[in-house]
């Protein structure tokens, strides 16, 4: 999911709408955003189609969240909202609480109700019942309770909290604009409205803005920084930039690691566009084989994992070969990962429909063997193609000539010489920052 926010900004829905539009990556199903005086726009759909509503133009304050998961009614479209003793507050959430059903066992327990399916709907909770009469002191005690995995903006009468957990898992930056602050999940979104002074949240603080107009941080948790390797791999957009390290160029490093590792020759690469593309240049840089654009892609299509139904179909609209490009020749094909291995084995067969002579496939992570706990919908344990196959056997189910990924160990060490320091790897080598 992707989360936005404005404080103290002139026309803030119009803002924030910007913000979401650039976070559209993020999450596709659903968009939302709640204003001062938690006025919401909400619905099922992409940005430009949802938040069309005028009537909210006015206001100065607000959050907002676009969303990607596979279920939910149009009542669990994020920010949530609710009222409590210590003011109305609404919360709009990125990431998973990976223990989210004990959680919610314990406050029904004692007497709570939810009125979602929605995780996020246990920081409501925990704010209300935290032991303090203050706001403030009971979002902090929140978060100092909730471990994983949220990057969370919290919107009360008086304030906008922007808050990461201890590890940092999913991003957060915020930024100055116009006459106040606004907040989004990725830089790429900050710098696109033209904001300034752009700066990450540190994991286990909370930034908060108020009628001071000076973002005070707040630390409730000592950092223990595991943030997701993931966004660098696939999820975030290639123009953003995390611990100050751009993604774009991350993806070329683990492109040219792939080819080091490797060493697979052909006569062309081909980039599985868009998320392959970055990884594909840097293959294409240190082993000297020429990239060619040997598929297109339809832009007027979305991100085809993202969409739950109808995944074979799409990938086949989405994607076309250009003969000329494959036909008798050696190809290589990258992308950034597998989950499933429903498009790569579609796209395979395309690439083979097109006259190639032999198609290599080269992946620039590691095999996904596990799933993710913290937000990214990389499916159940026994749907991860690469959890249940061998390499060859691997290969032969997606109809390649061979498939070969970077190691942990050469993945690993391309963020430490980049200067990422503390990345999650789990869903690669069941290295859980929290089980
Ligand atoms: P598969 O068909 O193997 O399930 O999906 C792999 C393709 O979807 C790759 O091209 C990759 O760029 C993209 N993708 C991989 N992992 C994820 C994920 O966790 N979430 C989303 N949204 N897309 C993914
Ligand atoms: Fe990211 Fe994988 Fe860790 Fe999930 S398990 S946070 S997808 S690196
Ligand atoms: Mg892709």
């Amino acid at each position: 999911c992707g989360i936005a926010g404005a404080w103290n900004v002139v026309d803030s829905y119009n803002v924030i709408h910007d913000l979401l539009l650039a976070l559209q990556h993020r999450g596709q199903q659903a968009a939302g955003v709640v204003l001062e005086g938690f006025k919401s726009v909400k619905g099922l759909g992409l940005v430009e189609s949802v938040l069309t509503d005028e009537r909210f133009v006015e206001g100065s304050k607000g959050i907002g969240h676009v969303r990607y998961s596979t279920f939910g009614s149009i009542s669990e479209i994020q920010p949530i909202s609710a009222h409590t003793l210590k003011g109305t507050i609404a919360i709009a959430h990125n990431g998973n609480i990976y223990d989210a059903p004990l959680r919610r066992k314990f406050v029904m327990e004692n007497g709570g109700i939810f009125s979602t399916t929605l995780d996020s709907e246990l920081f409501i909770h925990y704010f209300s019942i935290a032991p303090y009469t203050d706001p403030v002191n009971s979002l902090q005690w929140t978060l100092s309770r909730i471990p994983a995995a949220y990057a969370l903006l919290v919107m009360h009468e008086t304030f906008i909290a922007a808050a990461r957990d201890p590890f940092g898992i999913r991003p957060l930056f915020y930024g100055r604009y116009d006459d106040g602050y606004v907040v989004a999940s990725e830089d790429a979104a900050l710098h696109a409205i033209g904001a300034t002074d752009i700066a990450e949240i540190d994991p286990g603080t909370m930034v908060l803005f108020d009628e001071t107009n000076q973002p005070k941080v707040i630390r409730f948790a000592e950092r223990k920084d595991r943030f997701c390797s993931f966004e660098f791999v696939y999820f975030a957009r290639p123009d953003s930039n995390f611990y100050g390290v751009n993604v774009h160029e991350v993806r070329k490093k683990l492109g040219q690691k792939l080819f080091e590792e490797s060493k697979v020759y052909a006569d062309v690469i081909v980039p599985v566009l868009d998320s392959g593309f970055s990884g594909a240049i840097g293959y294409s840089l240190v082993s000297g084989i020429p990239l060619d654009l040997g598929l297109i892609r339809n832009h007027y299509l979305g991100r085809s994992f993202i969409m739950p139904k109808d995944r074979q179909n799409i990938v086949r609209r989405k994607l076309a070969p250009i003969k000329s490009v494959i036909d008798g020749r050696e190809v290589i094909l990258i992308d950034d990962s597998i989950v499933r291995g429903t498009t790569m084995r579609i796209i395979v067969e395309m690439v083979r429909e097109a006259g190639a002579k032999r198609i290599y496939v080269g992946i620039h992570s590691p095999p996904v063997k596990g799933p993710c706990y913290y937000g990214i919908d990389t499916s159940r344990r026994s749907e991860l193609i690469a959890s249940n196959l061998e390499i060859e056997e691997l290969a032969k189910s997606i109809g390649a000539d061979r498939i070969f990924y970077l190691s942990v160990e050469r993945f690993k060490e391309v963020f430490e010489k980049c200067g990422v320091k503390g990345i999650c790897t789990g869903c690669f080598d069941l290295e859980y920052p929290v089980q």
